[in-house]
Order: C-alpha cells, then structure tokens, then sequence
C-alpha cells in the first residue's frame, strides 16, 4: 500500500514550489487507462518530483516505470520521494536532458509531461520505443486554457510562442497516419495517441 502521507507531502511540497504535477482528474484518468489497458512497462518524460510516477507505480505491483528529469533539485526531490514511497526498484530515475537519452527497451505506455514546446520532437525520437498496440499520453494539451484563447490576445510573445507550439502539436497527432489521438478535457488537456 502506498503511504498516503508521502503523497501529501508531495502535494504539499508541489503547491509551496510551484512544480506543476498532474491534477487530481488527469491522474485518476491516467490510472484508469493503466488499469483498464493492462498496462506494465511505462516511460514517461517529465518526472518533476517523482508525483505521477509513484501515482502510476500505485496501480500494480508488476508496473515499472522509467522516468526522466533534467532539473537537478526536482531530481533530488524525486529521488527522496521514491525512496520514501519505497518504489525505487520499480521506479528507474534518470538525471538527464530528454533528448540525450538513448533507451532500446518497449513500453506499453509513453506519457509526455515535459518541456511543451518540445512535444513534437518528444514523440518523434520516443516513438520508437512504443510496443505495438501502445498508447503515447501527452499532458497539458490545454495549458492552462490559453489554446483556446486568441493568440493575439496573450501579451507575451513566450506564451503565444508556445500556444501556437502546442496548436502544432495537435495538428501533428490529428495528422498523424500510423495513430489515432482522442483529445480529452481532463485535468489540463490530455492527447491519447492510440498506435493503430
Ligand atoms: N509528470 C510530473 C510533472 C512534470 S512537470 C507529475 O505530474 O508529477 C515537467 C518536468 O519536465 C519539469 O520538472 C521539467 O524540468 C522537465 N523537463 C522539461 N523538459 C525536459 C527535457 N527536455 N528533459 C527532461 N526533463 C524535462
Ligand atoms: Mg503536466
């Protein structure tokens, strides 16, 4: 069982810091999917403080996820939290930029929670490690409302910059040949991109 008050902590730690890990509806989704999918081997790009890997962890003692951060004190903080959860030999961390991580292994399950701008290329150079029939999340489709505000609305340039980064993001799914994408309003916005 997972301790509930390491996850409070974390809550806790996530608001009085600013680190932006998943809401309550996008995680309750996420382990729905999990669960319903029969999903074991998770990658995700984006770790923060180790929240939603642990959360995902939680669904069953056969998952394991391998999880990437390259902010270091948000890397240290989710090294504690997942000694605290007791799930480091589940949960495998790794120190590093996204793009210089080389990994062979398959994983039923992809989840895209990093930098937004990036998305695209996230999915182009992890895509590769999907096993067939795997689904690629992606979070914060929505970001914070603002993609379905008039661009020319939002005052500064690094926002707008990202919104019609984020816009592209969708048209490259919807677009996308070899995947079928639900768009979801859950939690900030959630891309399910289905492998055909
Ligand atoms: N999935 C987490 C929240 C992740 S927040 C949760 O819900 O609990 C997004 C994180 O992605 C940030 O901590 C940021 O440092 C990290 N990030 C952004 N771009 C990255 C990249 N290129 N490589 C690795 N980590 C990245
Ligand atoms: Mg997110």
């Amino acid at each position: 069982m997972l301790d509930q008050s390491v996850l409070m902590q974390m809550r806790e730690y996530a608001e009085d810091e600013n680190v932006p890990i998943m809401s309550d509806d996008g995680i309750n989704y996420l382990l729905e999917y999990i669960k319903k999918f029969n999903i074991k081997r998770i990658l995700e790009i984006g770790t923060a403080i180790g929240y939603s890997s642990i959360m995902m962890c939680s669904c069953s003692p056969d998952i394991t996820v391998t999880t990437i951060e390259r902010d270091e004190k948000r890397y240290l903080e989710a090294i504690k939290n997942i000694k605290k959860a007791k799930l480091d030999d589940r949960i495998d961390l790794i120190f590093s930029d996204a793009f210089d991580v080389k990994l062979e292994d398959k994983y039923d399950l992809i989840f895209i929670d990093a930098a937004k701008a990036q998305n695209i290329n996230f999915f182009e150079m992890f895509e590769k490690n999907l096993s067939d029939k795997g689904t690629i999340i992606t979070d914060n489709m929505n970001f914070h409302g603002l993609v379905y505000k008039d661009p020319e609305k939002i005052e500064s340039r690094n926002l707008r910059q990202l919104v019609r980064k984020i816009k592209k993001y969708k048209e490259f799914l919807e677009n996308h040949k070899e995947y079928d994408t639900e768009f979801l309003n859950i939690g900030d916005g959630l891309a399910v991109s289905m492998k055909k």
